[in-house]
């Protein structure tokens, strides 16, 4: 068992705040994903979690138990760091085993904890090699397994993929969920990515400015965003943001933009100042114009072979429209309807940024 509970906890370096107070239970075996744009105060989230940091104010627990001011050694917490700190002098068998030296196993025990972590993660022929004499990915397996091996209570990772290049980046995505899936461990794991937040992440913390935005399942993020930032953040390419008012006309709101108008099948309520909130996958294309629909101009059109993305003028703004690739595409000039899924349209108030539906 793991639950991790964060009350109030907070960290104030000399003139600024990298961690305003918040409040967040981990339950155990969760995979819980800290995301944010560089300097939103992730790191410094998790280095509190390890004991490398001091709060400056709040308690943290792990199972019921107050750690707040524990030694890190004490914690039962291993972390993965980005860079995977691995000891260059030592072989991947030395690397794995040195926690348990440590720890005063015997030899035996430790051969044998070596043994099922290295078999785990594919480093069975590679025990013996130098951490110079191995790949990325496989550096970065040598640091999960070193973690592994002392079956920590939790797992703390810091951008563990952010040096493997694209492709094993997304094998080794998948590798780290399938590990999760059978060790079972609570996982804390911190990324400015937001695919890997969202692909890897059972829920996921969205902070800015040191500053949590909202916490939840990805579906729920990406679904409901409670403002702008993190409808913008989830999702690519991004949701976009037209400028308007929401006019009522007889029993219907119609968002009135700039030079074009849009019926929002119910959603919103009269208001002067607002954003529109449209993700590209979130419009379709219909043969005539609808009820619903809005006409746009093609500017642009980018065919990535399975989805097309077509960058349209509507009014004076501009759109994007993701589709799957049709058998022909719309011509450059060419005159769409388009109807945005319904449900799919959010409103944000201009000024605070929150979402008004
Ligand atoms: P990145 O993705 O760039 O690693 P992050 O979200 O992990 O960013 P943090 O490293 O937690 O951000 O930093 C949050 C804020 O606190 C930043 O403004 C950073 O400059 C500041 N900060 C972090 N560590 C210290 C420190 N030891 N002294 C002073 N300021 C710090």
């Amino acid at each position: 068992m793991a639950t991790i509970k964060l009350q109030q906890i907070s960290k104030s370096f000399t003139d600024h705040i990298a961690v305003a107070p918040f409040d967040l239970t981990i339950e155990d075996g969760e995979f819980l994903v800290l995301v944010g744009p560089s300097g939103c105060g992730k790191t410094t989230t998790l280095r509190i979690l390890a004991g490398l940091e001091t709060p400056s104010a709040g308690q943290l627990f792990l199972d019921e138990k107050d750690i707040t001011n524990c030694e890190p050694k004490d914690r039962d917490i291993a972390m993965v760091f980005q860079n995977y700190a691995l000891y260059p002098h030592m072989n991947v068998y030395d690397n794995m085993s040195y926690a348990l030296k440590l720890r005063k196993l015997s030899k035996s025990q430790i051969a044998a904890a070596v043994e099922k972590a290295a078999t785990m993660l594919g480093l069975k022929d590679l025990l013996k090699r130098y951490p110079r004499e191995l790949s990325g990915g496989q550096q970065q397996r040598v640091a999960l397994g070193r973690a592994i091996v002392r079956q920590p209570k939790v797992f703390l990772m810091d951008e563990p993929l952010s040096n493997l290049d694209a492709k094993l980046r997304v094998q080794t995505r998948a590798e780290l969920i399938a590990l999760h899936n059978k060790l079972k461990t609570t996982i804390v794991y911190v990324t400015h990515d937001q695919v890997e937040a969202m692909t890897m992440g059972t829920r996921i913390v969205i902070m800015k400015d040191g500053f949590v935005q909202q916490i939840g399942k990805p579906i729920d993020l990406y679904n409901r965003p409670v403002n702008r930032f993190v409808a913008e953040f989830i999702g690519a390419p991004p949701m976009q943001f037209l400028s308007g008012s929401i006019v009522k006309n007889e029993e219907n709101l119609i968002f009135q933009g700039d030079g074009f108008a849009l019926n929002l099948q119910g959603r919103g309520e009269a208001a002067s100042e607002i954003y529109l909130g449209i993700r590209p996958e979130n419009l379709h294309l219909c043969t005539e114009k609808t009820p619903n629909s809005f006409s746009a101009q093609v500017l642009i059109v980018e065919n990535i072979g399975s989805e097309a993305i077509i960058h349209c003028d509507v009014g004076h703004e501009k759109i994007a429209i993701k589709i799957p690739v049709p058998q022909t595409l719309p011509k450059i000039s060419e005159i769409l309807f388009v109807i945005p899924g319904k449900g799919d349209l959010h409103i944000f108030a201009k000024g605070s940024e929150k979402s008004m539906a």
